[in-house]
Order: structure tokens, then C-alpha cells, then sequence
């Protein structure tokens, strides 16, 4: 049996230690960690704690979704992941779409990560609204966080050390101190993805744009689990370099509707998330199912598990 999928949710725990994923910005030479001010559900106190930011985790998202895709399924600006996405075609004339619902029509038609993670256009004035969403990631109080200093030497000096290096001048030391923030934490993190949106042209809200090629449609949905899975095994954002997390753990639950039915999203930063969610579930519908994982393996699995059945198609 392979139902169909509406819509995907998943929320859970993940620890990630000594990581630098997202920062607020440089200020001179140090570079400040995000931070943000909620409010502890568990305590009602209002904290300061640590943050990556939606837009960072859709960014590697989405380049993981480039990294699997065979590049033939892609428009001329995913192909080389230039952010305009479907409105480079249009600007540089390889596209000239008579109205909203035609230029909508060939993006979704052209484009793999187009379709799946949305794009605004300027002319015509048209967006498409991501299928795949993500809110922040948030230090569940409290995540400790550090500011490393570092010294970066200039090569003349590091040179006299480690065997002579052609072209530097002897005796000219100069030194950059500068101040980089890691951070460890279990981190709440929530996204949806709406499998059932996939190849629907909401110029006009009732027609899918290939209805003759659901094989499109099969693959972009995959392609995005696909890029979950990594997500959480391997995630790439700023500073990795030299600050690659260690990637613990990942812990939760994937919530998911095989029948027209937003699913509930609860965040994981209350202790009894878990038990809340499978509550609204039984409440609000059968077709809502509630899948527990424990582990990154047990995450990748089981969100694995769902390549297997087809994404919602609704019926109009
Ligand atoms: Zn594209």
C-alpha cells in the first residue's frame, strides 16, 4: 500500500557542538552569534538564547537538493544556484512568458528547485511560495556558547618555523588577532514541507502544471526528502571550514497526512512536545500519523521510508 502525501512535518532535538552555522554579522574583527529573545516555554521566563536562522537551514536545503539533482532538471540560474532563480530566464529573455500563469507554468516546468523552494519574479510580478519551510533553530536554554580568539600570523613568521617558504621577507611580523564564536547546544528545530503543492500553478489555484508528467513531480519530492535526510547528517553552513559541527544527535518526530489536512506543529522547545502533538493528531484526524525517531540513523530511515509513496495530488 503507498499512500499519498499531503503534507510533512518535522520537529525534533538536534544536538550540534562547537558549530558556527549562522553568525549576526563581523563588527571590526569579531564575529557576533546570532542571538535571539524568546521566551523558555518551559520556565514562561524570557531568555536570550542562541539561533540559526530559517533562511541558513533552507539554504542548505536547498544546495543539497542541487548536489542530488542531475542538472538536467534544472533552470539556467539553479543550475549554478544563482539565488534569482527563474526570474534570471526571464530577465535575460531565454524565457518570455505571455502572463503570471505562464511565466509560473515554465518555471515549474523547467525547474526542479524552482518548484520546490520558490522564486519571485519582478516582470511579470508573480512569486511562488516555497514547498518546503523552516522556522529558527533555537538554542533550547541553555546552549553554551563561546567566543574562541585566534592569531593568524603572517607567512613570513609562521615561515621560520616550518621550513623556508620563497618570496618572504625575514623578520616581518605581523599578526591578526581576531574572535570567532562556536557554539553547542541542543537546538529546537520545526519544517514543514507540502508535498501536495509540488507542480500546482497557483496563478490558478486548480491546475497542476504537468499533469501529463507526475514523474516530475515524484522526483522533486524525493529530491526534498532526500536533502532532509543529509540535512541532519551533514549540515553545511557558514564557518565550516574550520568550524565543521560535530554532529551528535537528532531526535523527534515526523508528523505526516495522507488526506488534505495541515499538519500540527508544536515546537520542540516544551519538554512534552512529543505527547502534545500526538494528542492534536488523534484529535484532529486518523489520516494524521505520528512517527517517533531517536537517533540521525533513525531520522534518516525512517524519513527514508517515506521516498517510497507519492506526493498528494489534489483533486479538483
Ligand atoms: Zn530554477
Amino acid at each position: 500500500m503507498s499512500e499519498e502525501i499531503y503534507e510533512i512535518a518535522i520537529l525534533g532535538r538536534a544536538t550540534w557542538q562547537l558549530h558556527s552555522l549562522n553568525n549576526e554579522g563581523t563588527v571590526g574583527n569579531v564575529t557576533e552569534p546570532r542571538s535571539v529573545r524568546i521566551i523558555d516555554p518551559n520556565t514562561k521566563k524570557a531568555v536570550t538564547t542562541d539561533g540559526v536562522s530559517g533562511e541558513m537551514l533552507k539554504h542548505i536545503h536547498t544546495e543539497i537538493m542541487w548536489v542530488l539533482d542531475d542538472k538536467n532538471n534544472l533552470c539556467d540560474a539553479c543550475k549554478v544556484l544563482n539565488p534569482e532563480k527563474f526570474n534570471f530566464a526571464i530577465k535575460t529573455k531565454k524565457a518570455t512568458p505571455k502572463n503570471v500563469e505562464d511565466a509560473l507554468e515554465q518555471a515549474l516546468k523547467t525547474c526542479d528547485v524552482c518548484d520546490v523552494q520558490g522564486f519571485l519574479l519582478e516582470r511579470p510580478t508573480a512569486s511562488r511560495k516555497s514547498t518546503v519551510e523552516f522556522g529558527w533553530a533555537l538554542g533550547i536554554p541553555e546552549v553554551y556558547r563561546d567566543i574562541h580568539t585566534h592569531a593568524r600570523h603572517a607567512l613570513g613568521e609562521k615561515g621560520r618555523g616550518s621550513g623556508e617558504q620563497e618570496g618572504e621577507t625575514e623578520g616581518v611580523s605581523t599578526q591578526m588577532v581576531y574572535h570567532r564564536p562556536t557554539r553547542s547546544g541542543v537546538y529546537a528545530v520545526i519544517s514543514v514541507f507540502q508535498p501536495w503543492r509540488i507542480g500546482l500553478n497557483e496563478a490558478r489555484q486548480d491546475k497542476y502544471t504537468y499533469d501529463a508528467d507526475d514523474a516530475a513531480r515524484e522526483r522533486r519530492y524525493r529530491l526534498a526528502l532526500k536533502a532532509y535526510q543529509l540535512l541532519f547528517a551533514r549540515p553545511e553552513g557558514a564557518m565550516t571550514t574550520t568550524r565543521l559541527p560535530h554532529v551528535e544527535d537528532f531526535s523527534g518526530v515526523i508528523v505526516y497526512s495522507a488526506e488534505p489536512m495541515p499538519v500540527p506543529v508544536i515546537s520542540p522547545l516544551k519538554n512534552d512536545y512529543i505527547d502534545e502533538i500526538r494528542t492534536i493528531s488523534e484529535s484532529i484526524d486518523a489520516s494524521i500519523k505520528v512517527v517517533e525517531f531517536n537517533s540521525i540513523a533513525d531520522f534518516a530511515a525512517k524519513i527514508g521510508q517515506l521516498t517510497n509513496n507519492k506526493p498528494y495530488k489534489m483533486k479538483f
